[in-house]
């Protein structure tokens, strides 16, 4: 997912580049603005976390895009081309490093195993969408 900071930014173009560039194949791609329940939901496994509220708002707070992206060991080798969650953490060239501002408007997400990248991307696609 690109993020709405990064969005916002007019940085989506740059971002999907750089992830095509690296050998990932998109199979799935769209444009959505998330609802309060709708972000919740989908990082309900920080529900107790302080940073909550505030990651549910900034994550509402403008349209993001989603994508589905295959690749050899994808989780890791996209993990490793986004870079640490805080920027000022990530290794340069990294997507966050060149995009993100802080550690929660941090440009983009990504799963963090191949469990939960098969639940959000059911969370965004129907088998429509997904080629
Ligand atoms: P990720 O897997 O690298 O995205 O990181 P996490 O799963 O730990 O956190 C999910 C998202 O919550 C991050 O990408 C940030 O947008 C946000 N986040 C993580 N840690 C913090 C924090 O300490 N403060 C705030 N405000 N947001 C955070």
């Amino acid at each position: 997912m690109i993020k709405p900071d990064a969005v916002r930014a007019g940085d989506s173009g740059l971002i999907l580049d750089q992830i095509i560039r690296s050998g990932f194949e998109i199979k799935a791609l769209k444009l959505v603005q998330l609802s309060q329940k709708e972000a919740e939901a989908f990082y309900a496994v920080h529900c107790e976390r302080p940073f909550y509220g505030s990651l549910v708002e900034f994550m509402t707070s403008g349209p993001v895009v989603a994508a589905i992206l295959e690749k050899e060991n994808a989780v890791e080798a996209y993990r490793t081309l986004i870079g640490s969650t805080n920027p000022e953490n990530a290794a340069e060239g990294t997507i966050r490093k060149r995009f993100a501002s802080s550690i929660q408007n941090n440009a983009v997400h990504g799963s963090d195993s191949d469990e939960n990248a098969e639940i959000e991307c059911s969370f965004f696609f129907n088998h429509f969408e997904r080629v």
